[in-house]
């Protein structure tokens, strides 16, 4: 089956019909790094324009607070602080780093908001491809400065302290999904009859009671321009995590940028992960925790996550799902 349009990981395929007087609004910007789709229908296009601004600007905003790359967000000051102080922050920020160290913790630190200084060393958002990848010691040093059990929050105070100098958190994983649940927050008004927001893969959908539901198609790791298969979404998020969206090449060798925080180095065994979940925040964090994991010891961790299904592309090409998303999701006809 052929990918319509550009390939993000995942791609709505079409809304099961629209109610005969709504009108769809579509409108894709470049946030986050990423391609964010909405598409939002209701009766009347003005409000539902409007909508669709106010949910774009919730991702900006979200960008704002959360981007490491950003000298001013709420996450930068936090790493300037780090072995210095505690750094009060925003109830938005502590709630998502309160949220993602507790996936660090589910998932026995397959997913660690702290990898910033291994990804800093592997940088690979860098203009030019490294001839080396980087040396053990190299590692090694990045890796003493790794660890989500050297956050402290402090709910009383409202702070965050990255206790070691050097450490650096990196939400590039989680902030994503929670900006898309922000912008179906925004969407879910009056008048909006039912939504998608696709940032780069990572979605969520909203529908009213008795509405339409979304197909959605997702991606193959191998052939990224086809698709894998497709299933249908209600009020729910899927996010996908795949090497291919980037990284580099060395003498041959790919090296994705999702790093494996027990040895530093790019994560192995796995094309894809795709995460379902009631919340786009908890889909992007589980799909790049069970990237790093594999089915194996994956599907093991989820079962302290109630609510949870996956998908696994295991690099020998086969497909992994749990039970409860088995009957979900339809193959593409080619397979
Ligand atoms: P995603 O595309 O959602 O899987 O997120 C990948 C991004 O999250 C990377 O570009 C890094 O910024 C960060 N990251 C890489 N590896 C991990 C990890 N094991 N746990 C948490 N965040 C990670
Ligand atoms: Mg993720």
């Amino acid at each position: 089956m052929k990918l319509p349009g550009t390939a993000l990981g995942v791609c709505a395929l079409m809304g099961l019909g629209l109610g005969c007087s709504s009108t769809q609004v579509r409108q894709a910007e470049t946030l986050m790094g990423t391609v964010v789709e909405i598409t939002a229908e209701g009766r009347d296009a003005d409000l539902v324009q409007a909508r669709v601004a106010a949910a774009l600007a919730e991702i900006q905003r979200v960008d704002r607070l959360m981007s490491h790359y950003r000298e001013d967000s709420e996450v930068s000051r936090i790493n300037r602080g780090a072995g210095k102080a505690a750094v009060p922050v925003s109830p938005e920020v502590w709630e998502v780093i309160t949220r993602a160290l507790e996936i660090s913790r589910l998932s026995a630190g397959a997913f660690d908001p702290t990898v910033g200084p291994l990804e800093e060393l592997w940088n690979f958002s860098a203009a030019e491809t490294p001839a080396e990848p980087p040396t053990a010691e190299a590692l090694s040093r990045a890796l003493a400065q790794v660890g989500w059990q050297k956050v402290k929050v402090d709910t009383a105070a409202g702070t965050v302290f990255l206790s070691q100098p050097g450490m650096r958190l990196d939400l590039g994983a989680v902030a994503k999904g929670w900006a898309v649940d922000r912008a179906i927050l925004a969407l879910k008004t009056p008048g909006v009859e039912r939504a998608l927001v696709n940032a780069g893969g990572d979605l969520r959908a909203f529908v009213r009671p008795g509405g339409k539901r979304w197909r959605i198609g997702l991606q193959d790791p191998r052939r990224p321009d086809s698709l894998l298969g497709e299933m249908e979404i209600e009020n729910e998020a899927v996010a996908t995590s795949g090497q291919y969206q980037r990284g580099f090449q060395i003498n041959g060798r790919w090296f994705g940028h999702i790093l494996d925080p027990r040895t530093g180095r790019p994560a192995e065994g796995t094309l894809s992960a795709t995460a379902v979940a009631e919340e786009c925040w908890k889909a992007d964090a589980w799909a790049t925790a069970l990237f790093v994991l594999g089915p194996e010891q994956g599907w093991k961790v989820l079962s302290a996550a109630p609510g949870v299904e996956a998908l696994v592309v295991s690099t020998d090409g086969q497909r992994h799902l749990t039970t409860g998303l088995a009957p979900r999701f339809r193959p593409a006809s080619a397979e």
